[in-house]
């Protein structure tokens, strides 16, 4: 996966000029009961239901916290099936068959400028929670429990880096929604009584620059400006973002808010402004299709739920059908990959990616030590290998090397001379270091 990524970094260029377009609708939809965050699930509707678009059909239940499971489409529950998840494991999803009526829940209604101006922190949150707010990036952590901080918040950082190779999501997002973005962040804003916020872009997109530059000067007073940072993966780093806009160095392991540090996702932003202004749940988000083994890449404005294969047979179908695929969720160096196409879109998948497979043979190491300069958290890749190559396994040396500080950036694995997969050894080596 990772050494395909040298052959693919050039189509992102091509693929963020595609306008969104939408996704055809699909006959049915699929609801995720569980996801990698929530084990457990109760489900308010039964065989036969009619539902309502973003009527709450159900929960979630994760250690701390609780999710709501809305309906994406208006239509009928006809039962469930496991399909995979973006997270790579097989779960439960309800099937709605959609009447393409997009009938709406009486729960969404818009609220006024004025209704909104009147709104607490403890409203806005309310709001949030109710709505299912996640980190929509891909991280899917619940931005209510990120509201919920009672520490001062004295910097607002929307992220819209987007550093992985091949996904365009939150950039066709970012050109397109500009308005709506900032009415996100301007509510931001307003729950944390901080009128400090920047948008964090790459410098090289010279077009977001423009679009902001224009948007911004309509809105003098927002509080938000563009934070223009360089252009080296991983940027998108949480501490890496952090640091390069306000010169604040959170440490591993602490929350960036403990640093007066509020920071989301540009397209969660988005979403925040749909939460607040509709009272709806996020329904719909921007998807990136991509890689050698389709037709056509694609930018999708795709209702969640849709099954991944209508989104390839929009493409086009697969190039090179003879050959076998490879398919990623997320983006080529920290996505998840899939052993077929039955997969569903969930809220929090940014990008599918479609390769032909090339067999490579990994190499002995040859101690050049590429992967060890590469680590942005300054691990030792390949001292972590060797100790999960000992046989048994020392625990006590894996958790000495402290892999529980990676960050899955897949560095270490791209400037591996001799291909070796180390973040697969290195995300075993977090699993044990977990063991008591
Ligand atoms: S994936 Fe590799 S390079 Fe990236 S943080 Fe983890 S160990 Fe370091
Ligand atoms: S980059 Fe690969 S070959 Fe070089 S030291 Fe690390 S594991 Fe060994």
């Amino acid at each position: 996966m990772i050494a395909k990524t040298r052959r693919i970094q050039d189509s992102k260029k091509i693929l963020g000029e595609l306008p969104t377009v939408p996704a055809p609708a699909p006959e049915f939809l699929f609801i995720a009961t569980d996801n990698a965050r929530c084990g457990k699930a109760d489900v308010f509707i039964k065989e036969g239901d009619h539902v309502n678009c973003c009527q709450l059909i159900g929960m979630r239940h994760a250690a701390f916290f609780d999710q709501p499971i809305h309906a994406t489409c208006s239509g009928t529950f006809v039962g469930y099936e496991r399909h995979y998840h973006r997270s790579g494991k097989l779960v439960n999803f309800i099937k709605i068959h959609n009447d393409f009526k997009d009938t709406m829940d009486p729960s969404v209604k818009e609220r006024s400028d004025d209704e909104i101006k009147k709104l607490t922190k403890d409203d806005i949150t309310e709001i949030l929670k109710n709505c299912a707010s996640v980190g929509l990036g891909g991280s899917s952590f619940p931005t209510y429990v990120k509201f919920q901080t009672k520490n001062k918040i004295d910097h607002i950082i929307i992220d819209g880096i987007e550093c992985e190779p091949s996904v365009t999501a939150d950039h066709r997002m970012m050109l397109e929604h500009p308005e709506e973005i900032i009415k996100g962040i301007e509510i931001m804003e307003q729950a944390f009584d901080c009128h400090n916020a920047l948008l964090c872009v790459k410098k090289k997109y010279q077009d977001l620059a423009d679009v902001y530059d224009a948007e911004l000067a309509r809105h003098p007073d927002c509080g938000v400006k563009l934070c223009r940072l360089k252009n080296f993966y991983p940027q998108g780093w949480e501490i890496a973002m952090i640091k390069g806009a306000t010169g604040i160095v959170v440490p591993h392991g602490h929350l960036p808010s403990e640093y007066g540090v509020m920071n989301v996702n540009v397209t969660t932003a988005y979403g925040i402004y749909l939460n607040v202004k509709f009272n709806k749940p996020v329904i719909e988000r921007n998807v990136s299709i991509s890689g050698d083994g389709i037709v056509h890449p694609a930018n999708f404005r795709v209702r969640v739920g849709t099954p991944i294969k209508s989104l390839l047979d929009a493409c086009g179908g697969y190039a090179e059908p003879e050959k076998k695929k490879v398919f990623i969720l997320g983006g080529p160096m920290m996505g998840a990959s899939l052993p077929n196409d039955d997969c569903i879109i969930t809220k929090t998948v940014t990008s599918v990616i479609v390769l032909n497979e090339e067999k490579w043979k990994e190499q002995p190491c040859i101690r050049c030590g590429s992967c060890v300069l590469s680590c942005p958290v300054g691990l030792q890749p390949v001292q972590i290998m060797n100790a999960m190559k000992s046989v048994p396994v020392d625990k006590a040396r894996v958790k000495a090397l402290n892999p529980l500080s990676c960050m899955e950036c897949g560095l270490c694995s791209y400037s591996c001379t001799s291909k070796i997969p180390l973040l697969d050894y290195v995300r075993r080596a977090k699993i044990i270091a977990k063991l008591p």
